[in-house]
């Protein structure tokens, strides 16, 4: 029964206590940094009940094993400690800027090689994974929305005897479960859409192997970087209503998508065909994309995204943006709010450009 239930079932139902007399009908928020010997968690380190309901539900939606995370970085460097020293990571020329910045800083201190590949070209994706030892993917990337042809990737690196990552924040397991497309490991920030109301920094990491489990679980417990139990709980909380919220979100993106499409104001629209992230190049460049964001009252400047409002920003505001993102791209996360409100916002914005 378990097997063919829904995302959207799964969501509201999995990572709750037994149905028995009494028993509330949420895992509650477990507060305490040590547990009466001799059973299985012993520390809080270790354990806590209220990660546990959070992995469970998670797990159950990537089909495979979650561990919960302090935040997306720290799932990120945990898994990029995977490979030994001086191994070749093949990572996107485009992706989270914390992902590259971390694999900058691994590189500068001599701790591993990357190369950087365009992902859309698999035949280059292919060719680059001979030597890896781990292959970072995220697709649809950040803030280019560029997708991966995960499937021929996988089928590559595995031949090379690499790991396989994919950063499934942006499409979410609603919309792409990775380990089925025989990726080894899934890391989200569930900050962004699991969590869903821009209250609480969180990450995970899914496998579908039970050894993979146990070394990341085995650095998570040295390293450290786990999250509150409040924090595991207000994640949870949102991810009962992720499908839910991604349908809605997705569907004003179509709209929005459809409504921009040709807007004089606008030379470039970037969409995959699935979840809730747009990017939009500015007709008049950095400065019209820069005054755009001061000029909404409904949409928040703001980094940061997959809440249920809407946000959006310049990405070559940060410094650390690859050149080759184009100086008026404004990165949308596209949120729950009537499509007509959202619309009316971002058009009125458009329209006292000058
Ligand atoms: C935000 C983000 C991260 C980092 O997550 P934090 O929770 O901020 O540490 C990693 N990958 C992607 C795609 C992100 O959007």
């Amino acid at each position: 029964m378990v097997d063919s239930r829904k995302p959207a079932t799964i969501a509201v139902h999995a990572g709750r206590p037994d149905r028995a007399a009494d028993q509330p009908v949420n895992v509650p928020i477990t507060m305490t940094s040590t547990y009466v010997a001799g059973g299985e968690l012993e520390y809080g380190r270790y354990g806590n009940p209220s990660w546990a309901a959070f992995e469970e539900a998670l797990g159950e939606l990537e089909g495979g094993r979650a561990l919960s995370f302090a935040s997306g970085m720290a799932a990120i460097t945990t898994v990029l400690d995977l490979v030994g020293n001086d191994a070749l990571v093949v990572a996107p020329q485009h992706s989270y800027t914390g992902t590259q910045l971390a694999l900058g800083d691994l590189e500068a201190r001599g701790r591993l090689r990357s190369k950087l590949v365009d992902i859309t070209d698999t035949e280059a994706v292919v060719a680059a994974c001979e030597d890896a030892a781990l292959v970072w993917l995220e697709s649809p990337t950040n803030p280019a929305l560029e997708i991966a042809d995960l499937a021929a990737i996988v089928a590559a690196a595995h031949d090379s005897g690499a790991y396989v990552v994919v950063d499934n924040t942006f499409a979410t397991p609603v919309y792409q479960r990775p380990l089925e497309l025989g990726a080894d490991i899934v890391v989200h920030s569930a900050t962004k859409y699991i969590s869903g109301h821009s209250d609480v920094l969180m990450g995970a990491v899914v496998v579908g192997s039970d050894e993979l489990y146990g070394v990341l679980k085995g650095r998570r417990d040295l390293q450290g970087a786990i999250p509150g139990p409040f924090e595991a709980y207000l994640a949870l909380r949102g991810l009962r209503t992720l499908p839910l919220r991604m349908e809605r979100a997705a569907a004003n993106a179509v709209e929005l998508v459809r409504r921009l499409d040709g807007h004089p104001e606008v030379a470039e629209v970037r969409y995959p065909g699935f979840g809730a992230m747009v990017s939009i190049v500015m007709t008049r460049g950095a400065l019209a994309a820069d005054l755009l964001v001061h000029k909404t009252q409904l949409w928040l400047h703001a980094t940061s995204l997959g809440g249920v409002e809407s946000t959006f920003e310049r990405r070559r505001r940060w410094k650390a943006e690859p050149t080759t993102i184009p100086e008026g791209l404004i990165r949308l996360s596209v949120g729950i709010e009537d499509i007509e409100d959202i619309w009316a916002d971002l058009s009125s914005a458009f329209d006292r450009l000058g």
